[in-house]
């Protein structure tokens, strides 16, 4: 087992082990943490404690000479002192010395050698240490030797809490993000997740730098052409599920860059959603999920170690994390050219949207720029109203810079190799949530596999008068009277009230973004009624 030396880092833990191999990583995850197992299929299962998600409204960025103005101040990107984050360093370091033993792992981020990073882990619990073993770009034998001095290192120290009283502190939890040392300091939160983001957050800053979009959406590409095929989307619309497609190759089911080259996935694994996923499905995921595979807060059977993923009394977000290679489809290295196709992705719980249409670049700009989906609000009986999400570039929360920089790289971009966009309604169809119901999986996947063919690119279209869209008017495997909302609605009256409800939310989002976009995109989004 190779060890090494963190004293240059004032970490002076004598066990350091570097880039276990998963199945020695499963040992100490099996003897040192209480409540790790290992399901039937082989999957690593471990728990992540209090927080099963991330705390976006924990994340702090080091304000600092040479990247104060290139960042998007506010909700996102909340400032703090670089006096506050040297105490959160030291915090962390001084959590991380308190340990017998520690693990490192060092792995790349960006599959293109030209822009890829050197990213080293450092954290205390097995998991966290398989956990992004699976999720980065694990290096060769030889690529491990000549490693050398990292780009960017993540402290983990999630298990200890942040000092509330540390000026800027709101809460125990601290996810600390500094562009200019390179550095990211974790307090309070074993969500492994927050690493893995906190690693896409680093490459949306330092990509754009260089003319590189950096993008939240899964791709796929064509095995004969090599076209690549993006699909971006909030959390839940589909992007891990519909890019797990036996007729394509994987590229990444979630951050990806887009170069003068093409595209590159930033990731080494997958983290799909598990709950209620079943092997008819989802079979791609499904049987991705054994040895070598961590399974996070998952219920299981603790007899013969079967996992119900029906089980959400943990949380609804349970998540399962493979290697990219455990897709058998998978492409190696994760790289492909430029896309035919960018497909944005909705959950509109509305069920308003129409499955699929075709957007023009100025369309493109307005809904990218808006990042709709929604979700489902409150559990309690009788409490059905969606809520409408919008997050910039659909992915707000992982933007840098304000999301102006991403919109004018992907209109260039687009233009430039001739990209189609579409968007494409995952969410609910016949009525609102509570009414409706979500679209069949089939379906949706008949919709991707004909935006593939380039057939619903010769589709006719028929103009929506609410939200300006061009909506696809046949498709092969969906009938046809699914492709406009209004006739799967009951009550049109009732259709066209929620309907106009959900472009005054579009209108009154895009408010702030307005004088930053021309002309013609601000006339690209829905008409209320008054205005019609
Ligand atoms: P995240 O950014 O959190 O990883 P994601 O975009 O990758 O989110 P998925 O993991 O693909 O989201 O989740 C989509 C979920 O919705 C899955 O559980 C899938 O089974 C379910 N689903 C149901 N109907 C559809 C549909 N028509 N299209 C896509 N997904 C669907
Ligand atoms: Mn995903």
């Amino acid at each position: 087992m190779s060890k090494i030396d963190l004293k240059g880092l004032d970490i002076d833990v004598e066990d350091v082990r570097r880039n276990m191999a998963p199945s020695t990583l499963y040992e100490e995850a099996i003897r040192d943490e209480e409540d790790a197992a290992i399901a039937d299929s082989g999957a690593l299962i471990a728990y992540s404690g209090e927080k099963t998600g991330r705390s976006p409204k924990d994340k702090r960025v080091v304000e600092a000479e040479q990247s104060k103005d290139d960042v998007w101040w506010g909700a996102i990107n909340i400032p703090i002192e670089d006096y506050t984050y040297r105490i959160n360093l030291e915090r962390a370091k001084d959590y991380l010395n308190t340990r017998k033993k520690l693990y490192v792992i060092d792995a790349f981020a960006g599959w293109d050698p030209k822009y890829r990073l050197k990213i080293r882990v450092i954290c205390s619990r097995p998991y966290h240490a398989l956990f992004m073993h699976t999720m980065l770009i694990r290096p060769t034998a030889e690529e491990l030797k000549n490693f050398g001095e990292p780009d960017v290192v993540i402290y983990n120290a999630g298990r200890f809490p942040a000092n509330r009283h540390t000026p800027g502190m709101t809460s125990k939890t601290s996810v600390d993000v500094n562009l200019e040392d390179r550095e990211m300091v974790i307090l309070g939160t074993e969500y492994a997740g927050e690493m893995k983001k906190g690693v896409f957050t680093m490459m949306n800053y330092y990509m754009p730098k260089q003319g590189v979009l950096s993008m939240h959406c899964s791709a796929t590409c064509d095995p004969d052409s090599n076209q690549s095929s993006i699909l971006f989307g909030l959390s839940g619309t589909g992007k891990t599920t519909l890019s797990a497609d036996p007729k394509r190759l994987l590229i990444g089911d979630d951050e990806h860059c887009w170069s003068d080259d093409g595209v590159f996935n930033i990731e080494g694994g997958c983290y799909a959603k598990a709950i209620d996923l079943t092997p008819d499905n989802e079979p791609e995921i499904f049987q991705a999920l054994r040895f070598g595979a961590v399974l996070e807060n998952v219920v299981y059977n603790k007899e013969d170690h079967h996992v119900d993923f029906t089980d959400t009394s943990i949380t609804q977000n349970t998540r399962g994390a493979y290697p990219i290679e455990f897709i058998r489809n998978a492409k190696i290295p994760c790289i492909a050219g430029h896309p035919s196709d960018a497909i944005f992705l909705t959950c509109d719980a509305f069920g308003v949207l129409p499955p699929v249409s075709r957007l023009t670049p100025a369309q493109a700009m307005y809904h990218f720029i808006s990042g709709y989906t929604a979700k489902i609000a409150g559990t309690e009986v009788g409490v059905t109203e969606p809520q409408a999400t919008f997050s910039p570039c659909f992915g707000g929360p992982f933007l840098v810079w304000h999301p102006g920089k991403y919109a004018e790289l992907l209109a260039d971009k687009l233009r430039k190799h001739n990209t189609n966009v579409w968007l494409v309604n995952t969410g609910w169809t016949g009525g609102a949530h509570g009414v409706g119901s979500r679209i069949k999986l089939k379906y949706t996947r008949a919709i991707i596999d004909a935006i593939h063919s380039g057939e619903l690119a010769r589709a006719s279209t028929a103009v929506d008068p609410v939200f300006g869209l061009h909506v696809v008017q046949e498709c092969p495997g969906v009938p046809s009277e699914l492709l406009n909302p209004k006739s799967t609605w009951q009550d049109p009256a009732q259709y066209f009230a929620t309907a106009s409800k959900l472009a005054s939310l579009f209108i009154d989002n895009f408010q702030k973004y307005a004088s930053g976009v021309s002309e013609e995109v601000r006339q690209a989004g829905p008409v209320t009624e008054t205005s019609v």
